[in-house]
């Protein structure tokens, strides 16, 4: 068994895969040139550029042209909100629907467009995080210019019915985006029969650097671009582009891909024996969004009453196992996610949520190490606080 650290964070990043690392290399130093210019170190770049946008795009079922490269998923997220909106609000239509689940990266945006005067309406979940269907329905109106649903909640894991809910937006005529950022290489996800306009994706999630990510955009959607400047990805994001971390994140995204079914069904696998294990150990330990129909398979969220997640993510460090919180510090006080307390979760529990997600090095004996520390660390803790 292995006694070194053992990193269950792979929901917040991930190491770079070597592949991806070596296939970019190049690009810093004998291929540094700009994709612009015209002589043969440009000419060189802006084939390695082109490339790659064909296999990100093949990885998503996408043409080339359906594909922007950004710095990152907070950015696709911002660009497909603002910019989505921006062009929709010209055609009269203002409201946006998303979900108080959602990662800030749509969250906050959906809000500072409330403030631009847009009508921002949060749609009801359940107790595992699913949309109501009634509530979805009611909110689509002819004044819906976007809905963003999240594929994959980063917290809990919980899973929409991303490919329905999109049919039905745009049957109201609205355009639907997806977070896609813990989804891409975890579900199938393929442009070409699953009806969303756009879909942001993360590199850093999937053994890419942090730095790149991407947006879909269906081909015949119009988005006002964020920024102004330059003529590069047809004036959708002007700047020099980033051709190693580009280069980067289509070889990640090809791995993932490839691997996917093989490898959710062992992170299932590893999940649910996580979860056997914490619950034989603490029975009344509660798993959030575990009910769930459909559920992500590299996170797992527990809060065992009558702890607090800080000293537990301290005390699991001490022992060499990286985990993050389910809730946020914040000015010395720690306040309940606003995802747990969207799904109703009681305070006390919310504030000892502590999540763990695997990745693609997560071992067996990983899973069983980190179940026992976690059940004697939590033993521990509720005994200094007094708890039987
Ligand atoms: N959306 C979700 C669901 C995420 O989990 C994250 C990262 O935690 C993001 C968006 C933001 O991605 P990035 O860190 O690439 O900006």
């Amino acid at each position: 068994m292995s006694q070194g650290p053992i990193y269950l964070d792979h929901a917040a990043t991930t190491p770079v895969r070597p592949e991806v690392l070596e296939a970019m290399t190049p690009y810093f130093t004998a291929r540094f040139g700009n994709p612009s210019s015209m002589h043969r170190f440009g000419r060189e770049a802006r084939v390695a550029l082109d490339e790659a946008r064909e296999r990100v795009a093949r990885c998503l079922g996408a043409s080339a042209d359906e594909v922007v490269f950004t710095s990152c998923g907070t950015e696709s997220d911002n660009m497909a909100l603002v910019g989505a909106w921006r062009a929709q609000r010209r055609k009269g239509r203002s409201a946006v629907v998303t979900t108080p689940i959602e990662h800030k990266a749509v969250l906050a945006v959906a809000h500072h467009l409330a403030e631009e005067g847009t009508t921002e309406r949060l749609l009801a979940v359940d107790a595992n995080g699913v949309v109501d269907d009634a509530a979805y329905d009611a909110s689509l109106g002819e004044d819906t210019a976007l809905v963003s649903v999240m594929w994959v909640n980063n917290e809990i894991g919980a899973v929409q019915d991303v490919p329905a809910l999109a049919a039905r937006a745009k049957a109201a005529g609205a355009l639907f985006h997806t977070d896609g950022v813990q989804a891409f290489g975890k579900l199938a996800i393929d442009a070409r029969t699953q009806p969303f306009d756009l879909l942001a994706i993360s590199g850093h999630k999937i053994g890419a650097p942090k730095g790149i990510g991407a947006l879909y955009v269906r081909r015949g959607t119009t988005l006002a671009p964020l920024m102004h400047g330059g003529a590069q990805d047809r004036g959708r994001r002007p700047g020099t582009e980033n051709v190693a971390m580009a280069v980067g994140l289509a070889v990640a995204a090809e791995l993932v891909v490839a691997e996917r079914e093989a490898e959710s069904a062992r992170l299932v696998a590893l999940r649910d024996r996580m979860e056997a294990g914490l619950l034989a150990r603490v029975p009344d330990a509660v798993v959030h969004g575990r009910g769930a129909r459909a559920r992500a398979p590299h996170i797992v969220n527990v809060s065992v009453p009558g702890t607090d997640s800080e000293s537990m993510l301290m005390a699991l460090d001490l022992q060499g196992i990286a985990a993050s919180g389910g809730s946020a510090c914040q000015s010395g006080s720690v306040t309940a996610s606003h995802v747990l307390s969207a799904i109703g979760v009681r305070n006390d529990l919310a504030i000892a949520a502590v999540r763990l997600s695997m990745g693609h090095e997560t071992t067996v004996e990983e899973v069983d190490r980190a179940v026992q520390v976690f059940a004697s660390l939590a033993a521990k803790a509720r005994g200094l606080a007094g708890v039987a």
